[in-house]
């Protein structure tokens, strides 16, 4: 059985209390709502780019202690990271939450997004974990 200490750790519960990058940007240049029905978790992620970078970003809403973590160390990835860049972490976070063992380790700035391997022991919370992904994703491919 799978302990539920491995999916609430203790770096999840710190960014759903202290998210990073939490509340609406004025500024932005990029927006999507993000919704997973099957937990109830919606945020909206904002995006500030600039010359293909993203120079900042920013999400708000409500959601799981999962979902909102995520996205809180999401956003410490992200800022800073040129679309190129972002792309890659996109597939190396998916890789990391869909398949079983990833052959490649997550690059030094991702490192603390590995604490959300644990999620993969709860199949029902998977969508949790990628909603924010999945949001920044679609944020960037539509405009
Ligand atoms: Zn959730």
């Amino acid at each position: 059985m799978s302990d539920i200490k491995t999916l609430y750790q203790e770096l999840i519960l710190d960014h759903n209390r202290n998210p990073s990058n939490f509340g609406k940007l004025d500024d932005y240049t990029h927006m999507e709502e993000g919704f997973n029905p099957t937990c109830g978790d919606r945020y909206n992620v904002y995006l500030k780019i600039e010359n293909d970078v993203i120079v900042d970003i920013r999400f708000e809403g409500s959601g799981c202690a999962i979902s909102k973590a995520s996205a809180s160390l999401m956003t410490n990835c992200i800022k800073g990271a040129t679309l190129e860049e972002t792309r890659k972490m996109f597939e190396f976070f998916h890789n990391m939450m869909t398949v079983e063992s990833p052959k490649n380790e997550l690059p030094e700035k991702m490192s603390k997004v590995s604490v959300l391997q644990g999620v993969k022991e709860f199949p029902a919370r998977i969508k949790c974990a990628t909603l924010a992904w999945h949001t920044l994703v679609s944020a960037l491919e539509i405009n």
